[in-house]
């Protein structure tokens, strides 16, 4: 296909020099090359890159080589605030047009606007269907259309938003004038399902389609028995007290006790959910997104707009519903690509009160649905794998590392390997209780039960049932209840027993069950999760910037003060990947800052001297 008439011929190999002198980068990160060329040749694209890949630059810099104006549309007011002041921060002529604007606000955008000089606009979709607005982009000359967050279109997303279904008639009325529009649609989310309606419902013209790896080779993640969530998450957040995260939790209750907790220890934290007054919701976003806050305890309501890139640890105090949620969830921590951690507090009591809440789902299919994708969490919380290769195996990626192994060296599976051992003799214990309760009775019974006539318990389902008369009655008593149960929640992870539905489910021999019974064949098991030794940093996360930690402190101040004096959050200035770079690289003059990644010539210019002024000084202290 011929380049799109406005784009002139060597636009495309502009690119390099145009990426260090606005956004002060070197080097393209993966896929974000291809993409940017497939656009800039005319075709449509759809790219899925995760968090953090650098999805904004694959349509900001193509923009600015185009001769028009690229329009992007962005569903949060928020969003397209972050990535203007971002933006503008660099040097490059952007603007937003949204409802917050106040009218003199609104003129000044336009004349800007019909002038030509704007390269990028941030619209919502529902202005843009406006025909009215259309009529005006007609005469904007658009260049390039831009769809952020793309998943919002699909009903099977997880932000599904009605007005994105109107961006295909915008596409046609943009292409009314003659050809169409060449149009990049951009999203994290992963599933086969959504990426096939974005392409369908935007109308797209044989787009190209490129898929990143899921992979967050900075993020570690550890699933730790729960055992008192307050408890652990106040001394897993004082154990990093320069670090900012997220804990999410499942209730609006639990959020704001687990804040106040936090508050209580000192810590400064604040709650998130969709029962907060608006304004003390965005009161407490805002703190958090500009460092004041440094700990948000938020429901799922937090999430989209989170684009704060130093969220160093994102905790789940309660078991997630499902992979996919905790995926988006934990994606948030390390978007700068420094190391990050990603900690999961798991019990089984989470997963029966979860089952207990399904079954108030009156659809059954909706109820099924509900029914797997929570045990699908449960098992990858349960898995002895390496946990990155169980996640992204859920998306359907068959992660390696460069040796081929199918381990990461930096998940808890992986550091701290949960012992295999020989569990036949109680297995088989175990599995022949559960036959001889069905035999005897003709139905079957809970786990609970199970281990309660295992250790020989004279209760009342007991005597009613006469189970006290089965041969495998108190075969059990040389182990505490609570080992039966555990040994009874491996069988069934082994796949030897299988649960039933509901929220006191009944257990069953599994046809591998019978056989192992039968056979008396070796059954080796894994423990399960259990609380993880001291507090230790991960260090097997990819990376990771060495300071001087000192001097990255200046750095911060130095930071915080500009953003404060600017009004935007200290990430606009520079980001932490940059200001550790900077304290590990002193440099010690202009020409030496520039070569910072992350450092553009704008940046240089506006507050580059502020921050060779803070070396300097940290330098002169050191040696005099
Ligand atoms: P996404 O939208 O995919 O989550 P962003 O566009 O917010 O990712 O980019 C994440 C971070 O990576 C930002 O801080 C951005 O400046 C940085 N980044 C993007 N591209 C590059 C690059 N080529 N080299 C270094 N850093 C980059
Ligand atoms: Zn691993």
């Amino acid at each position: 296909m011929p380049p799109a008439a406005d784009v002139p011929a060597d636009a495309a190999a502009a690119l390099p020099a145009l990426l260090k002198r606005y956004f002060g980068y070197d080097a393209f990160r993966p896929l974000q090359r291809e993409i940017m060329d497939a656009s800039l040749s005319g075709r449509d694209v759809v790219a899925i890159l995760p968090t953090g890949a650098g999805k904004s630059l694959c349509y900001q810099l193509p923009a600015l080589v185009r001769e028009g104006l690229t329009v992007v549309v962005s569903p949060l007011i928020a969003l397209m605030k972050d990535q203007v002041d971002q933006l503008q921060a660099a040097g490059v002529a952007a603007t937003a047009l949204n409802s917050s604007l106040d009218a003199s606000e609104a003129r000044g955008r336009h004349a800007e606007l019909w002038s030509g000089r704007t390269k990028i606009l941030f619209v919502a979709p529902e202005r843009l269907v406006a025909p009215e607005f259309l009529a005006k982009l007609a005469q904007w000359k658009v260049a390039a259309l831009a769809v952020d967050e793309a998943h919002c279109i699909s009903e099977w997303g997880h932000d599904f938003r009605p007005e994105y279904r109107q961006l295909r008639a915008v596409r046609e009325a943009l292409a009314a004038g003659g050809r169409p529009v060449p149009t990049i649609a951009l999203t994290a989310t992963a599933t086969p399902r959504v990426r096939e309606d974005i392409v369908t419902q935007l109308g797209l013209a044989a787009p190209e389609v490129f898929v990143a790896s899921f992979n967050r080779p900075n993020l570690t993640y550890r699933v730790v028995a729960k055992d008192g969530a307050a408890r652990q998450v106040v001394e897993f957040v004082r154990a990093r007290p320069d670090d900012a995260g997220i804990v999410y939790c499942q209730s609006r209750r639990t959020a704001e006790a687990m804040a106040a907790a936090l508050v209580k220890a000192g810590v400064e934290a604040a709650p998130y959910h969709a029962g907060l007054d608006a304004a003390v919701r965005a009161r407490n976003q805002d703190k958090f997104l500009r460092d004041d806050v440094r700990v948000v305890c938020a429901t799922v309501a937090f999430g989209m707009g989170i684009n704060k890139p130093n969220v160093r640890f994102v905790v789940h105090a309660d078991l997630p519903k499902n992979v996919e949620g905790y995926y988006q969830e934990t994606g948030r921590a390390g978007r700068d690509g420094l190391p990050s951690e990603c900690v999961l507090l798991y019990s089984r009591g989470d997963v029966a009160k979860y089952i207990g809440f399904l079954d108030e789902i009156e659809d059954e299919a909706a109820r099924r649905m509900s029914r797997a994708q929570l045990d699908r969490m449960a098992q990858f919380a349960d898995t002895a794998r390496c946990r990155r290769v169980e996640l992204l195996a859920y998306f359907g990626e068959a992660w390696r590392d460069e040796a081929g192994e199918e381990a990461c060296g930096a998940c808890d599976n992986c550091l701290e390997p949960r012992q295999a051992y020989d569990a036949t003799v109680d297995s088989q214990k175990f599995l022949s209780c559960v036959l001889r309760i069905r035999q005897k009775s003709g139905f079957g019974v809970g786990l609970q039960h199970v281990a309660d006539v295992l250790v020989g318990a004279d209760n009342e389902k007991v005597r009613k049932w006469w189970h006290n008369e089965l041969s495998t009655y108190g075969i059990g008593k040389d182990k505490p209840k609570a080992e039966w149960l555990s040994l009874g929640r491996q069988l069934v992870q082994a796949g030897l027993l299988a649960l039933g539905e509901g929220q006191f489910p009944t257990v069953e021999l599994t046809a591998d069950g019978v056989e192992a019974l039968r056979s008396r064949a070796p059954v080796r098991l894994v423990r399960p999760v259990s609380k993880p030794p001291a507090p230790k940093k991960v260090a097997a996360a990819r990376g990771a910037v060495e300071c001087d930690e000192e001097l990255f402190t200046r750095l911060k101040a130095v930071r915080r003060e500009i953003a404060s004096e600017r009004g935007v959050p200290p990430y606009i200035v520079f980001n932490d990947a940059t200001l550790r770079q900077m304290a590990a690289l002193r440099p010690a003059n202009d020409a030496e800052l520039l070569l910072v990644p992350g450092v553009g010539e704008k940046k240089r210019a506006d507050f580059g001297e502020r921050f060779l002024e803070a070396i300097r000084g940290w330098s002169a202290g050191r040696t005099g």
